[in-house]
């Protein structure tokens, strides 16, 4: 089983998959968990050249191919093999991020994003996906909050481009909740931690009997 966190940024997604994780640990469950960009060696570089807030020369198209070849790697060298022995993947974040952040937020027409992604990831799909939602004021404050960090300068290159970019994404994780309800569950992320995660372990435990 393939399953991926999504949301905007201080959506408390990775907060949710390590829940996720460790319940699953304790019914004896194999779990691996890992996040984008990275997950690998090589996709962890490539993290950082995407991340880089001095990266302000980065082009959109450099910066599809190179989130595409850090999923590239992290299917072909992790979640596929792990995926082969019977293993439950937890992915922070996957396709649907870049559907969202460059599609919608950059402005790459959305049928090429999907095929460069369909290329790196060999159509690996996930069977499930949580999609954590908040606005980008309100995850920006907990961002900011979560991290201690007090100025703009602290957050990576992305989380430092402007609101409207951020609107955009948010709409597109919308919009890809709609295109997808039998695989995407959207949740309230304004919820408390406690309240969430009571939402997903049911949703996981109903999709597990399936
Ligand atoms: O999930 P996490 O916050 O670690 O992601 C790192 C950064 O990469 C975030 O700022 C996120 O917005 C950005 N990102 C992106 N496009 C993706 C995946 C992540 O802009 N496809
Ligand atoms: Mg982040």
């Amino acid at each position: 089983l393939f399953i991926t966190f999504e949301g905007p940024d201080g959506s408390g997604k990775t907060t949710q998959l390590q829940l996720l994780a460790n319940y699953l640990r304790e019914q004896g469950y194999d779990v691996v968990t890992t996040r984008e960009p990275g997950g690998t060696h090589i996709s962890d570089q490539i993290r950082k050249i995407l991340l880089d807030p001095n990266h302000l020369e980065l082009k959109n198209q450099t910066e599809i191919l190179l989130y595409a070849a850090s999923r590239a790697q992290l299917v072909h060298e992790l979640i596929i093999p792990a995926l082969e022995q019977g293993k439950i993947v937890l992915c922070d974040r996957y396709i649907d991020a870049s559907i969202a952040y460059q599609s919608y937020g950059l402005g790459i027409d959305k049928e090429i994003v999907e095929e460069i992604n369909r290329f790196a990831s060999s159509q690996l799909q996930p069977n499930r996906t949580y999609l954590l939602y908040i606005s980008p004021e309100l995850g920006r404050e907990r961002m900011i909050k979560r991290n201690n960090r007090e100025f703009d300068s602290d957050l990576d290159r992305i989380e430092q481009k402007d609101i409207e970019y951020h609107e955009r994404v948010y709409q597109g994780f919308s919009v890809l909740a709609e295109e997808y309800p039998n695989r995407i569950l959207k949740i309230d992320a304004n919820k408390s931690i406690e309240m969430i995660f009571e939402v997903i372990k049911k949703d996981f435990e109903k999709f597990l009997n399936m």
